[in-house]
């Protein structure tokens, strides 16, 4: 087994090899004995360590045990998780939800599932990859559009159909978390009903925190109504952890029968289900809409103040994160580096999660970050040149 000494030897070299360091969660976090302002984390609402969501699971704990012992369709289904599904069915106003273990499992259960060897699935070049792993394993013909280009999506759709008795399935991330970038689901819902397409939209990143109520992507754009199947997580926003489809109650009846990434799989534990259930109620109260408001502020000022500094972000509302386009993996390392030694943490994304030369620092506030917490990060920032912007 060289090769695998090998394999991590080149891509050192490459500037892409990776570690696991552990921190503390929360908005701010200890490495090395110093404080650093955690811009890291997909824990837009600081709902990950909240009182309120610890005491919920704590009391689940007690109540259900540490783990549901099976899959939900032997004997692990708890009436926690049942509350769960309809308090995200009723956040994301569709008839019904499926908890899953995890937004990953989502996305490949709900493709694999419902999509076959005779369909063709069209899919941003940017999805995430739980969404292409999920089109892969369903074995349906799979045809990338360039990000976001609906021209080219509908060239595509006017070509050849799916076999005799397939169908066609659109696939896309809502909010693309590596690009602050946003799907223009009114225009691909338009498409999808001109060419008889299956919209399937994964709203991980917009779940919580963007729309009234936390509701998500699809409500802010106004056509939550327009899209048959919409996966979500519990582990950004919400910050807990476990994934979910949502859509009529017929979907999620079928996913019961035919998603093996639920069926075969334990149900989540009921202390997390707890939680998130926690998480539902509190994105959905004014508390919830105060802190939205203070975390896209936050992204606001950071945008402005990057930007005046001479760098290229790229980010659109109500997108929680933004991208600082960096240009080679070396050089979004020292970066991230030079941040770090000035007290900010913010992770350099590099290939393969971005494409080769769009090496970036990823930037997500938190809504327990302060007004100063913020000017902080934007001071730790070298001028845009002094580190050589270079965008591919
Ligand atoms: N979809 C998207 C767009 C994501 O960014 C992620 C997480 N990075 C997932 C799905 C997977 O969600 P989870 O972390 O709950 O598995």
């Amino acid at each position: 087994m060289e090769w695998l000494t090998r394999q991590l030897r080149q891509l050192e070299a490459k500037g892409l090899r990776r570690t696991l360091r552990p921190l503390a969660a929360g908005p701010y976090v200890e490495r090395d004995g110093r404080r650093l302002l955690n811009l890291a984390s997909n824990d837009y609402l600081g709902l990950s360590t909240d009182p309120r969501l610890t005491a919920a699971a704590r009391e689940a704990l007690e109540r259900w045990g540490v783990g549901a012992g099976a899959a939900r369709l032997v004997v692990g289904d708890r009436p926690v998780h049942e509350a769960l599904e309809a308090a995200l069915a009723a956040l994301k106003e569709t008839e019904a939800a499926l908890v899953f273990p995890s937004g990953y499992a989502a996305n490949v259960g709900v493709l694999s599932a419902l999509a076959g060897p005779r369909d063709q699935i069209f899919a941003d070049a940017l999805n995430h990859a739980s969404l292409n792993d999920g089109a892969r394993l369903s074995r349906a013909r799979f045809r990338y559009y360039r990000h976001r280009d609906l021209e080219q999506l509908e060239r595509l759709l006017q070509g050849p159909g799916p076999a005799p008795g397939g169908r066609r399935f659109i696939v896309t991330d809502a909010i693309f978390s590596m690009d602050g970038t946003v799907a223009p689901l009114p225009e691909l819902a338009e498409l999808a009903a001109r060419y008889d397409a299956v919209l399937v939209v994964d709203d991980a990143h917009g779940t919580g925190i963007v729309g009234p109520e936390g509701r998500g992507t699809a409500h802010h754009l106004g056509v939550a109504d327009r899209i048959p199947v919409q996966v979500a997580t519990l582990s950004k926003a919400l910050g807990v952890q476990g994934g979910a489809a949502l859509g009529s109650r017929a979907l999620v009846d079928y996913l019961l029968h035919r998603a093996r990434a639920f069926i075969y799989s334990t149900g989540i534990s009921p202390v997390l289900a707890a939680a998130a259930l926690e998480a539902v109620r509190l994105v959905q109260s004014d508390e919830g809409a105060r802190r939205r408001h203070r975390q896209q502020a936050h992204v606001a000022r950071l945008k402005a103040g990057l930007e005046a500094l001479g760098y290229t972000v790229r980010h659109e509302p109500p997108a929680p994160m933004l991208a600082v386009l960096v240009g080679a993996p070396e050089a979004a390392l020292r970066l991230s580096a030079m941040l770090e030694t000035r007290g900010v943490l913010a992770p350099a994304i590099r290939p393969p999660t971005v494409p080769p030369g769009t090496s970036r620092i990823r930037l997500a506030p938190m809504a327990t970050h302060t007004d100063d917490d913020i000017e902080a990060a934007l001071a730790a920032f070298p001028e845009a040149e002094a580190i050589q912007p270079h965008v591919a």
